[in-house]
């Protein structure tokens, strides 16, 4: 046991730049690199995708590994982070990883068939290294979402000493449930298929068994930590989160700023900071002609980048468009998801060409210059376990409209009047699940954006918030140590 240098395997299934649909990437890359800092051994593990195995160099560490007897075997290969500091282990599996595209889903939008198998080996390649089989000994696997969930189960059952493990949600509305008959393919002890465990209304979860069998469990926010634990949010696991109280906390996620920073940013149109806003400006008339957008000096451009799912409150958002571009306002969307959700957002910029602009897509350039260039941000989630955007939005001196909930809560301050006045507002947040709510808050975001001085205030708080991974960073480190002590 090293107290001073902890060893960490840090298991993902997506990992920024190399591959990446959410924010689970930017997190997978960012705290790493964090915690490395703070002079922690941490390694990811990740599938060997086609696209990382051609973006990286790499040494073949372990060969010919028989993870299931019914699966060819597979080699574990090393490299290192673009960063050059995180080392990182792909496991190369051809059979189960060599296709293009989502690591989820293919390009219809359809789950992989096979998802329990292709996450089943990344947990058992996980607990693998848990139990000491491979060069690199970690005492902790810190486990992300449901990909990696099998592994505190495998090493709850095995015989030998073993590693301690980490379950942290990135969000819980996605379990990784599948029928029972994959118990025999994955090598999962029959005893494991109850309601102590990880059987979950007759179903194995991915998810569940990772509550159940890790020794502690995290979150990216303090009240999504709370929120989880009542039914409106649990997706059916609220009464294993309350029982497993003790061992759960909520930990704000940081934002990279050496990627997002509007002082060094390669994509955006114009660096800029704060006592350069002009240069913020520069990148709004840019963005606007990029996206085929209406010229303008008073109107203000609000900006979205986001999954399209119900999860990110477009159901309250899409019916007050038309109202919100009457009011004088343009809108820069950029997504992909829901075809019925792409749809409608497609028929709206039709219906107003020039004042709304929808792209439909994954463009990192683009999420980028809307950040840089939008004045106004959008993000009334109906849940949102920490949300990253209206921390770059705050960075960037684009001013957040949020519901408060999840992380959104814990990183936006509203704009009252009391707050403006403190120097402490950096945003705005309303509370019920409702169209007619957003559209206020949409109107007093607009109302504040025609008094400069207010507005500038708003914009010069959140630039200079620390967003940075530091302290949370230490806080890992802080359960690291309690773990191996
Ligand atoms: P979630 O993980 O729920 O999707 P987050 O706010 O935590 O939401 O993180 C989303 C991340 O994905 C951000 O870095 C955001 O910029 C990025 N993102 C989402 N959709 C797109 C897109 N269509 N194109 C580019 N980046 C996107």
């Amino acid at each position: 046991m090293s107290i001073l240098k902890p060893r960490i395997l840090f298991v993902t299934s997506e990992v920024y730049p190399l591959i990446k649909t959410g924010g689970l990437a930017d997190v997978s890359c960012a705290l790493p690199n964090a915690l490395q800092q703070l002079d922690v051994d941490i390694r990811i593990l990740l599938p060997g995708y086609p696209s990382v195995l051609k973006a990286l160099p790499l040494v073949e560490v372990h060969q010919q590994i028989t993870v299931f007897p019914h699966l060819e075997p597979i080699n574990i290969l090393a490299s290192v982070m673009p960063s050059g500091k995180t080392p990182i282990y792909l496991i190369d599996c051809p059979a189960l990883y060599q296709r293009e595209g989502n690591p989820y889903q293919d390009q219809h939008g359809k789950d992989w068939p096979d998802n329990a198998l292709r996450f089943g080996l990344l947990s058992k390649v996980a607990a693998l290294f848990g139990q000491g089989q491979f060069l690199f000994k970690p005492e902790i696997i810190h486990c992300n979402d449901w990909q990696s969930g099998l592994a505190p189960t495998y090493l709850h059952y095995a015989k030998q000493p073993h590693a301690h493990t980490i379950a942290s949600i990135h969000n819980i509305a996605y379990q990784g449930i599948f029928t029972p008959d994959i118990m025999p393919l994955l090598q999962l002890p029959p005893e494991s298929f109850g309601i102590h465990g990880l059987e979950y209304y007759g179903s194995v979860s991915f998810l569940k068994a990772s509550l159940f069998y890790a020794d502690r469990i995290t979150t990216v926010s303090p009240t999504y930590a709370k929120d989880i634990q009542t039914p409106a949010y649990s997706y059916g696991l609220h009464g294993l989160l309350a029982e497993r109280y003790h061992d759960l906390s909520g930990i704000l996620n940081g934002i990279d700023t050496d990627i997002w920073n509007p002082t060094t940013d390669k994509y955006i149109f114009t660096q800029y900071d704060t006592n350069n806003l002009a240069g913020k400006a520069e990148n709004t008339k840019q963005l606007r002609q990029k996206l085929g957008l209406e010229p303008s000096h008073y109107k203000p451009l609000l900006g979205m980048i986001s999954r399209l799912t119900y999860q990110k409150g477009l159901d309250l958002l899409i019916p007050i468009i038309p109202e919100i571009v009457n009011k004088g306002a343009q809108l820069a969307i950029l997504g992909s998801g829901d075809k019925e959700l792409e749809t409608e957002l497609q028929k709206l910029a039709k219906m107003m060409p020039g004042q709304i602009s929808i792209t439909l897509g994954y463009d990192e350039a683009l999420a980028h210059q809307i950040e840089a260039g939008a004045d106004i941000f959008l993000m009334p989630s109906l849940f949102e376990p920490c949300g990253l955007n209206q921390m770059y939005s705050m960075h960037y001196g684009t001013i957040p409209i949020v519901r408060r909930t999840g992380g959104l809560a814990d990183t936006v301050t509203d704009a009252t009047s009391e707050n403006i006045n403190q120097q402490t507002a950096t945003g705005f947040v309303f509370e019920q699940e409702d169209s007619r709510h957003l559209l206020q808050c949409v109107e007093r975001a607009m109302t504040a954006f025609r008094d400069k001085t207010t507005w500038q205030k708003l914009q010069r708080t959140g630039m200079i918030k620390d967003f940075s991974w530091r302290g949370s960073a230490q806080q890992y480190l802080d359960l690291y140590q309690q773990l191996i002590k």
